[in-house]
């Protein structure tokens, strides 16, 4: 049964059997409070640890960022990772990709995220600069 604040009345309760010589009565309820005093310590430590974890996450999700595939994490103005969005999203989990060739892969989950083609889309940008360069040398 979960302690109540009826517990309270128990003491009293006890001392009042104390007073009148009934020892045996008095360590009873004494037994049984102790006993619920215990199991309210669990549960006080046990809600302890999920507030401290929900503020974990809360803190967290203000420094994510999703760049429209995978998380990053913003730390003292510093781009960490990239983590696994399908493990955060789904377990709160900060699990850092292994980076390949040509994709990023979570060890925690087994997903692939392909990676954008930056090195490309760099040489598309030199030659667009290009292409406008070089009719004004032909003109
Ligand atoms: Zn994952």
């Amino acid at each position: 049964m979960a302690p109540t604040l009826s517990s309270g009345m128990e003491f009293k309760r006890a001392l009042d059997l104390a007073h009148n010589g009934d020892l045996d009565g008095a360590r009873a309820i004494l037994g049984r409070l102790q006993g619920d005093y215990l199991r309210l310590c669990e549960e006080n430590e046990t809600l302890r640890r999920q507030m401290d974890e929900v503020a974990r996450i809360l803190d967290l999700a203000e420094n994510m960022e999703f760049d429209g595939q995978k998380y990053w994490l913003l730390e003292n103005f510093k781009k960490k990772g990239p983590f696994c969005q399908v493990c955060y999203d789904r377990e709160a989990l900060l699990v850092r990709l292994q980076e390949h060739d040509k994709h990023w892969h979570c060890q925690g989950c087994g997903n692939l995220y392909l990676k954008r083609r930056a090195s490309n889309a760099g040489k598309t940008g030199l030659r667009s600069v290009l292409g406008k360069t070089i009719p004004l040398f032909g003109d």
